[in-house]
């Protein structure tokens, strides 16, 4: 009979070997046998040891996601190895436990499997205590397990699906009672899939129900709340087959009346009920209608409670209610045991709200100020695991097992940049200067370079490449795409092809498309040290790809590749540098927080002699003249983009309207011209095969939704359209203006806005005033704020639900703390730390799906 002591042993020697495998960049070479195999012999002596099931579910669990280890790509090993450990900590925590439980008087011994309860039944004495460990603790019947003063939503007619896992944050949304495949469906389209994301899920808005939100005060043309009661219901058949729903709703100071075009509001409305409406005030003969508006009706509960009510946002078949109910189960369900991870010293530092707390007034504040402490809270979690899992990361880079240090050549660079047609701006010089400072330590370089379009990474690149390959090791350069791979080793064959030849390093290319035979040479000239510099896409970190003496390596545009992939081409050589080149502007505090795992340099200058390109906004009626300046750059013998609105819906939408502009544009405006498209639905090898066809000049315009590729150099390219530009953000619309003023003729960019309200016009405003890519990004930051300002998933990086992106405060002091925790406890191994480091994993793992 196995002691918890023992049980623990087994737990740690696997645990032990999945975080070693982590750290090697899951290559698979941690155990010998494999992962898979070893963590499920490694782990068979726990098979019924325990007396509830929970034992055995975990190694179902871990079985199924390490089975298959070996066979699996880079990143889904990053994501199973994940998965794989946070069940086992789970696991480990459970043994614990059962430990403090059963011990005292007995010895420490787990009961033999006739001992197990049956599974239905709540295990009550597993966990006496209400404190950490949620996992252990048992879910007794819905009613019992509330905790005093909260109400049980779930409807008392209905009979609860026997369902008795133990209820922890992390279960599925189907382990609360009610809530069935059907649901859990729709819930994932909202991305909720368990408890803890139910608990996490921020309404769109709150509802103030004790409010009163008079008739009288609802104003015609504006957005308005209004609450009463539905007086009448008429239900009219309109020629067509349409139902249209009229309800006259009144409180003591008038009477409105709201339509809907949905025969099923007359079911739900009935004369007598209580009810908010929120919509457009608009105006029939003389009287205030509401079209459409959003409704709700005012139930008991919500009357009583008297309070600040959320309004998630929905998906088809799930009603505001409906959801509301769920949440409402989650918490009552979960809340009080949500384990706080925050170290107790951080939240009273940071005068931070207890996570169970923080979540209650999340979702039902019992005012305004209450709800901004909820937001604080769940901000400065998100920020905080971010700002950890960053410099946690940054730590490893530079602690492991050191990288090379080069003597770098500066006569040879000296003799390069001689040989250039230009001379160095000076934030290019200073750029080089601290690269080369990395180079030359022992420890592991991670830079990132931002640079503004245009400003000359690629030569900073070139140069850093060339002093590895002068000290006889080899490098890579990565990028996101073929055609920019292939752009940037023309680039590298024609400023290298300057030098004398002994000092010209082999560069080849390596894409999706190379053949077998070329291949093969590849590998061979990498094996034997005939190969200086390997450029290419993904393809360059695939299995088989193996390098002699890979000393430094080079990303392009890294929003596009997660953490993981950086990895897997660092894990390439023997440590090398990382170089990591990005062409999205974002102000340093914000570059210093979302890619705190590396040093961050800024090319701030562009080369001197740019021309500006001319920018102007237009509207719709300016399009045929527009056409005509497009027609007349043809004619010149120059190229034009145009770029489709934004259609957020999906991207089928959005390659539909794109196909359906290209083909208006193809037959009725240009039909003597060569009209060539570009969207998202196309394979990429059929999108780098466009671009490079337009590059070729085989197209006069290129057809484009917001695919189009960052960093993509057609200097023949001379005019920009950007249609419904007011619905592109800043830095977008910025990126795209970048791809035209690359040659010597005069460029242009056309901002066509279909609408535009304050903020768009503020943002065409700022596009048409500056070039600069910096204050455009501080710009787009101050309008935008939140979150959205960059697709925090482009970045690799969880996406930020809560906090705001521009509340750079609370990110100020969540990097602060996340430093003094870390400078204490680097590897999160003290026991106090173990909840922080679990969610942090989840976290991590959830949040950007590719990151370890
Ligand atoms: P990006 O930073 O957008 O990747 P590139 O490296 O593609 O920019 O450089 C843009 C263009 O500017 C290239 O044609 C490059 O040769 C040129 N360039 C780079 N540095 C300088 C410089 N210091 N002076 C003049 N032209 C330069
Ligand atoms: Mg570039």
């Amino acid at each position: 009979m196995p002691t918890v002591t023992a049980l623990q042993a087994t737990i740690e020697r696997v645990g032990k070997a999945l975080a070693l495998e982590e750290r090697q960049g899951y290559q698979d070479r941690a155990v010998s046998g494999g992962i898979g195999p070893f963590a499920y012999q490694g782990l068979a002596p726990l098979r019924g040891a325990f007396p509830t099931n929970a034992a055995d579910d975990a190694l179902t669990r871990i079985a199924a996601l390490l089975g298959d280890y070996a066979i699996l790509p880079p990143e889904i090993r990053a994501e199973r190895l994940g998965a794989a450990l946070l069940t086992l900590r789970q696991l480990y925590r459970q043994v614990r436990e059962l430990g403090e439980n059963e011990s005292t008087a007995q010895p420490r011994y787990i009961g033999p499997p006739s001992r197990r309860r049956p599974k239905t039944a709540p295990v009550a004495s597993l966990s006496p205590d209400a404190t950490p460990a949620p996992s252990a603790k048992p879910r007794a019947a819905p009613a019992k397990s509330a905790p005093p003063g909260e109400k049980v939503a779930a409807p008392k007619k209905a009979t609860a699906p026997a369902k008795a896992t133990p209820l922890t944050p992390q279960s599925l949304v189907t382990a609360l009672p009610y809530v069935g495949e059907g649901h859990a469906l729709r819930l994932g389209k909202l991305g909720l899939r368990t408890i803890d994301d139910l608990l996490h899920f921020q309404p769109r808005r709150y509802m103030d129900y004790s409010r009163e939100y008079l008739i009288a005060h609802a104003f015609f043309g504006q957005e308005g709340t209004i609450k009463g009661e539905v007086r009448s219901v008429e239900v009219k058949r309109l020629p067509g087959g349409r139902t249209l729903v009229a309800v006259e709703v009144a409180d003591h100071t008038g009477v409105v009346t709201a339509t809907w075009f949905s025969p099923y509001i007359a079911r739900a409305l009935q004369p007598g009920a209580l009810v908010v409406l929120r919509g457009k005030v608009g105006q029939r003969r003389g009287r205030l209608v509401l079209e459409s508006p959003e409704w709700e009706l005012i139930d008991d509960e919500l009357l009583h409670a008297g309070r600040i009510v959320p309004i998630y946002p929905l998906t088809d078949g799930l009603t505001q209610k409906t959801l509301r109910n769920i949440v409402k189960r989650a918490i009552t369900a979960c809340v009080e045991q949500m384990p706080d991870f925050l170290p107790p010293e951080v939240r009273a530092r940071a005068r931070l709200l207890p996570l169970p707390a923080a979540l209650r007034a999340f979702h039902y504040p019992a005012d305004d100020e209450a709800r901004q402490g909820a937001i604080r809270r769940l901000g400065f979690d998100e920020f905080f695991l971010i700002q950890v899992g960053m410099q946690q990361r940054k730590q490893q880079w530079k602690s492991d097992t050191p990288g090379n240090a080069f003597a770098v050549d500066e006569a040879l660079v000296a003799r390069f940049l001689a040989v250039l047609p230009f001379a160095l701006t000076g934030a290019q010089k200073r750029v080089l200067a601290d690269i080369f400072a990395d180079m030359r330590q022992p420890a592991a370089m991670s830079r990132l370079v931002q640079g503004d379009v245009g400003s000359g990474k690629t030569v900073v690149a070139a140069a850093a490449m060339l002093a590895t390959v002068a000290e006889g090791f080899q490098a890579a350069l990565m990028a996101p795409t073929s055609i920019l791979a292939e752009q940037h080793w023309r680039t590298l064959e024609r400023i290298y092809g300057a030098l004398p030849e002994d000092a010209r390093p082999q560069v080849r290319l390596l894409i999706g498309s190379t053949g077998a035979k070329e291949r093969r040479a590849i590998a061979q000239g990498l094996q034997d040290g005939s190969i200086d510099i390997l450029v290419g896409t993904q393809a360059l970190i695939q299995d088989g790809v193996a390098f002699a003496r890979l000393g430094f390596a080079t990303v392009d545009e890294q929003h596009r590749f997660g953490v993981v992939q950086r990895a897997t081409l660092r894990s390439k050589g023997h440590n090398p540098d990382l170089l990591v080149m990005t062409a999205t502007p974002i102000p340093r505090s914000l570059a210093l927080t979302l890619h705190g795992d590396l040093d961050v340099s800024v090319i701030d200058e562009l080369p001197p002699g740019r021309q500006a390109i001319v920018t102007r906004a237009v509207g719709p009626d300016d399009l045929p003249r527009e056409y005509e300046a497009i027609r007349a750059e043809v004619q010149a013998g120059r190229q034009a983009f145009v770029i489709c609105p934004l259609v957020e819906e999906s991207d089928q939408i959005e390659a539909k309207a794109a196909t359906e502009e290209w083909e208006r544009l193809r037959t009725e405006v240009f039909p003597d011209l060569r009209i060539a498209l570009l969207h998202g639905r196309m394979r990429p090898a059929e999108k780098d095969g466009v671009m490079a066809a337009f590059r070729d000049r085989e197209f006069d315009v290129l057809v484009s939704t917001s695919v189009i590729e960052v960093g993509i150099d057609i200097p023949n390219a001379t005019m920009m359209l950007i249609e419904g530009a007011n619905r592109f953000g800043l830095s977008q619309l910025h990126q795209f203006r970048g791809r035209v003023g690359r040659g010597a003729a005069q460029s242009y960019c056309v901002l066509v806005a279909d609408e535009v309200g304050a903020d768009a016009q503020a943002r065409l405003e700022a596009m048409v005033e500056t070039q600069d890519g910096f204050v455009l990004a501080q710009k787009d930051l101050e309008l935008r704020g939140p979150g959205e300002f960059f697709g925090t998933r482009q970045s690799g990086l969880p996406d930020l639900q809560v906090a705001q992106l521009g509340d750079v405060r609370l990110l100020e002091l969540a990097r602060r703390e996340a430093e003094t925790v870390l400078a204490d406890d680097p590897q999160l191994l003290r026991e106090e730390h173990a909840l922080l480091r679990e969610r942090l994993r989840a976290f991590w793992r959830e949040g950007a799906g590719d990151v370890s």
